[in-house]
């Protein structure tokens, strides 16, 4: 219910305005964001690199409008591969795309030809992308244009969402040799005809995708905070006799750092997804929503006069 008004909420310029110009806001958003300029997002990188974490660079912004609004986006990801190879920071570093900021709601071949140049300038910089999922009326443009990705960039990365009820499927399909693949729980609101409902559900579902791709021969890559999805994956990490170079895990930037930290000193691949950008009400909210305790977080932050 709370997370269906927060959901809610996050399509909303009324409370988007009002989140906005809130005193303390600031200070919430830098806790889950590295910033909102370039430099921002490479010295979060230098500093996760430095500690011995990967990680993926998501310049924040969706539901993208009009051509040159799409290109913008492109042109932020040429620039900031740029730099991080400039820097140093690839192969450590990859980026994740969302087609819906590259056009992919008004014309799929726009966003197809904008992720392509991202993948070209990607590989240029000795490092690689993979492709955010968003809601479910988006999966199989997603799916296409990554089959299209793959022909020339074959480590471009799939993301599957374990509340959907076809997601077993595509593992099937997308384990293969070299098939990067994320796992993840999923974060929009979908209806019960295609996605699972409780909780309980969507574990079980991720652990049934996790022993798919786990036991095939792509490159899972677990983004998960749940204390029991990881304990699984480091489980079945034993079972399939999967080094550090064969899957990873991934969080999110200000989430379970110590987990985070816990397992890079385990050995484990890790990896930290970095939004950074001015746009990122959309994110945020969809934070809230997964966990109450941010909620009360971020309304003391709201109405604090300190
Ligand atoms: C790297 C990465 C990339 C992602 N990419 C996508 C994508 O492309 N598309 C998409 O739809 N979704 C994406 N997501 C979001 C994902 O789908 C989930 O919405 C999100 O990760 C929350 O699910 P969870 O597995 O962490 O567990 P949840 O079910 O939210 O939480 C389970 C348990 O994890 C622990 N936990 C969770 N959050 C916290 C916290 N803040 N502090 C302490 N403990 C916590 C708690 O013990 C909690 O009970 C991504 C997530 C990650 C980590």
């Amino acid at each position: 219910m709370l997370r269906s008004v927060i959901l809610a909420a996050s399509r909303s310029s009324q409370v988007e305005r009002l989140v906005a110009t809130a005193p303390y806001t600031r200070d919430v958003v830098r806790r889950f964001v590295a910033g909102a300029a370039t430099d921002d997002a490479l010295r979060a990188t230098r500093g996760l690199v430095d500690d011995g974490l990967a990680v993926t660079l998501d310049h924040l912004g969706e539901d993208t409008v009009t051509p040159e609004q799409a290109t913008a986006t492109r042109d932020e990801y040429l620039k900031l591969l740029k730099m991080l190879g400039g820097a140093g920071l690839t192969p450590a570093a990859e980026v994740s795309v969302k087609l819906s900021a590259l056009g992919q709601m008004f014309d799929e071949q726009l966003a197809y030809d904008n992720a392509r140049a991202i993948c070209v300038a990607a590989d240029a910089a000795g490092t690689t992308v993979t492709l955010d999922m968003e809601d479910h009326t988006t999966t199989d443009s997603t799916l296409e244009v990554l089959g299209r990705l793959r022909k020339d960039f074959p480590s471009t990365g799939a993301v599957l969402q374990a509340y959907l009820r076809r997601t077993e499927s595509d593992c099937r399909e997308l384990s293969s040799a070299g098939s990067r693949v994320r796992l993840c729980k999923g974060a929009y609101k979908e209806p019960e005809s295609v996605a699972y409902q409780s909780a309980h559900e969507v574990d079980k579902s991720y652990v049934r995708c996790m022993n798919i791709l786990m036991s095939g021969d792509g490159y899972p890559m677990l983004a998960t905070h749940d204390p029991r999805m990881i304990a699984i994956g480091e489980d079945r990490a034993r079972w399939f006799d999967r080094g550090p170079e064969r899957f990873e895990f991934q969080m999110l930037y200000g989430i379970r750092p110590e987990e985070q930290a816990r397992l890079a000193g385990e050995g484990y691949t890790v990896r930290t997804y970095v939004p950074y950008g001015d746009e990122w009400y959309g994110y945020l909210m969809r934070r809230l929503a997964e966990r109450p305790a941010n909620l009360v977080f971020f309304g003391r932050a709201l109405i604090s006069k300190k």
